[in-house]
Parts: C-alpha cells; structure tokens; sequence
C-alpha cells in the first residue's frame, strides 16, 4: 500500500480509536514540489513541519510520476497496477462525451471523473477512498484545491453532501455542487462561489487562486469542521509550485536558471505561504493540539532540453515519446483483440498529441520550433502506423465482429 495513505489512515483512526481525544488530519500537497528546494529560507512554513515533525527521507512518486497516478496512490493506498490510473489520462475504449469524445480522456476534469466512473460501473479506481472510508467512521472529510486529484479522493459522491469538494469548478457546470452549508459559509465571509482562474502571466505565481482556495479553507471549511465538533480529515491539493512551473518564463531559451529561476521560487513561497495559513487558523481555532499535518508533494519537476542533436533520447524511435496513457495500454496488452486497441489508442494518442503540441506552440518562438519539429515528425511516424493498425484491424474484424471497445485489464 501508499505509505501515505497507511499514515493518514493510522494518523486518524488508530487515534480515534483509542478513546483519546479525535485527531484531525490534513494532507497538504504541493504539487510538483521538489523537496530538496525545501529550506527555512525557501519554505519556512514547509520546513518547520519537516525539521520539527517527522521526516520521512526515503519517500518518493509512484511511478510514473504524474499528478493523478500519485493522487490515486495517496487517496486509496493501492498501486497503479490497482487502480490503472498510470497518467493523467486513462484509456476508456470508448468515446467520452464530456472530453470531446476522447478514448483517452484528460482526468483532471470532474464531469470527466464522473463519466469515467460511470464507463467503469461506477468507481474507475475500483478501491475504496481514505476520504470515503473516513466519512463512513463518522469523519468530516473535504478536499480543496486542484480539479482533478481533489475530487478523486471521494470520486464516487457526485453529491457535495457528504464531503466537502472546493476545486477550479465549482459554480460550473463541470462542478461538484457545493452544499447550502459551504454555500452560507463562503457567503458569511464574503468569499465568491466560483473560484478564480490560473493567475495570467509568466513571471507571477499563482496568488490569486492559491489565496482564493486559501481563503475558503481558513475562512470558511475549517471553521464548519471545528463547529461540527468531531474529526475530520482534510485533503489540500495546492496547484502550485506545479501550476507556476508549468508556465514559468525564467528560462526562455535557455536551461538556466531552468525550473529553479525567481518564478518557481515564488510559487514554492505561495504554496508555503498558504501551509502557513492553514497552521495560523488551526491556532486560532484551537486545533493545533488536535490536528497531524501530512505535506507529501506528488512529483517534482526538472529541467530538460529537448533540442539536442546528439543525446540518446534524441536518437530513440519516435514511439518512445508517447504520452504515458498510450504506453499503459501498451503494457496491458496480450491478446489478439488488445493488440489491435493498443495500435488503434497509440494512433490516435499520436494524432492527439501532435495536435496538442500544434495548438501549444502556435504562436511559434525560436525556443518552440525544435519542440514543433518533433511535432511533425510525430505526425510522419502516425501516418505508416496508421496503415499497419487499420490492415490489423481489418484482418482482426474478418475473424470477429466484435468492436474494440472493452476495458483493457
Ligand atoms: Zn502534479
């Protein structure tokens, strides 16, 4: 099992379970922090907890190390090989509506979360939730922060009733509903129901989205915990450094200062800044004695070029640098029938991808035209494969007229 998720689960119900005073929990995640940018002076709220606490040396990503693979490591304590959450997207065998008709949909999405559940009779991870299995021993449970891993922590509670879910869409039609209690709440503290969008720009943090979420919790959700008067468990899926290191504009054209430049600085304090609050409201709460915090980052980030002309990975056939959903299906195929949906999805993923990267790098500078290069020669390599995977297809639909549309296990 995810050691995190055997410690949440210790943390909170061996505690609970002793007739000692309830402990609270709450896992903080910094998404895409690198731990060893972690110093007092980098992170003083993010070091305090380590330094003071327990700090576990040895931990590192479920592999491979995207953001909703960890999420579904950390929120039911199984591997991928359980969950088959191996990337941000998952491989459906069919058409889903709410990505565009995508067989292979983006998961950090919560109408996409839904459909995914439903194609998958009823839970795609298949194992129970820590928030779920909190709430049925008598637990508060919310999660707060980034669409996408917030929501898959209690997955199958579309409700908004029974744990509290604050992510990027709520008050959209692609959002949890948010319950008249949190509705009163946010109100009460003037707080808007919708939450803001990314913080534009390539040389700011994510403030205004990381204050929002940070607000609603201090302001609102810890509060109605603390007035509910039992345990609860918290999860907080703070968007950045990630957020900000994707977009960050330290480095154009350049690998220095790369994902350690001023930007990505700043978007560590953000998320440091927030833990800080959280730990202030628990204080002023009366919730510090009460309460264990968890801050696990679900995978660093690293500065690469992709414009070598003599490096290995340069040389590596154009399959290698397929999107993980496409491989995952790859290494889960072994008949017939699942050789012919690994060839269709790695098509289609190709397709998908160089018209992502198009759409990416539209708006062309000189740092973008190796990365477009590789575009191209992606939708090359799609052309010859596509042949193979329609003769293959038809030779297969000639033994069989069933569809390639079944789950691959
Ligand atoms: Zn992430």
């Amino acid at each position: 099992m995810n050691r995190i998720a055997v410690l949440i689960m210790g943390l909170a119900f061996s505690t609970a379970a002793a007739a000692q005073a309830p402990h609270n929990v709450i896992l903080f995640v910094p998404d895409g922090l690198r731990a060893l940018r972690v110093t007092p002076e980098s992170a003083p709220a993010m070091a305090a907890v380590r330094d003071q606490g327990v700090n576990f040396r040895n931990s590192h990503s479920i592999f491979p190390t995207v953001t909703t693979a960890n999420a579904s490591g950390f929120a039911t304590g199984h591997q991928l090989g359980d969950t088959g959450d191996f990337s941000n997207t998952i491989y459906v065998g069919r058409p889903v509506a709410s990505a565009n008709n995508s067989v292979t949909p983006f998961l950090e999405n919560d109408r996409v979360l839904g459909e995914v559940d439903q194609i998958f009779g009823g839970d795609y991870l298949d194992e129970e939730t820590i928030l779920k299995a909190a709430r049925k021993r008598g637990f508060s449970t919310a999660a707060i922060g980034k669409v996408g891993p917030v929501l898959i922590f209690d997955h199958t509670d579309r409700t908004g009733e029974l744990t509290i879910v604050i992510d990027d869409a709520i008050g959209t039609n692609n959002g949890i509903p948010l319950s008249s209690e949190v509705k009163a709440a946010l109100t009460a503290a003037g707080l808007p129901l919708v939450a803001p969008g990314r913080t534009p720009g390539t040389t700011i943090a994510n403030v205004t989205q990381e204050n929002y979420f940070a607000d609603v919790t201090a302001k609102a959700v810890l509060p109605i915990l603390k007035a509910r008067n039992k345990p609860f468990l918290l999860v907080y899926w703070s968007r950045d450094p990630d957020a900000t290191q994707h977009g960050q504009g330290d480095s154009l054209n350049s690998l220095t200062p790369g994902i350690n430049g001023p930007t990505s600085l700043a978007a560590i304090r953000n998320a440091d800044d927030n833990l800080k609050r959280l730990r202030d409201t628990l204080g002023a709460l009366g919730l510090t004695e009460s309460t264990n915090i968890i801050v696990a980052a679900d995978h660093g980030f690293s500065t690469i070029s992709k414009q070598s002309q003599t490096s290995a990975a340069a040389k590596r056939p154009t399959t290698m640098f397929l999107p993980a959903s496409c491989r995952a299906a790859s290494f889960r195929s072994i008949s017939p029938r699942r050789s012919v949906c690994r060839c269709t999805t790695r098509m289609r993923t190709m397709r998908l991808w160089a018209r992502m990267l198009t759409r990416k790098y539209g708006a062309m500078d000189s740092s973008a035209r190796t990365h477009l290069g590789r575009t191209w020669s992606l939708r090359r390599a799609a052309a010859p494969i596509s042949f193979i995977c329609r003769a293959r297809m038809r030779r297969w639909r000639s033994r069989s007229s069933s569809s390639c549309s079944r789950r691959i296990t």
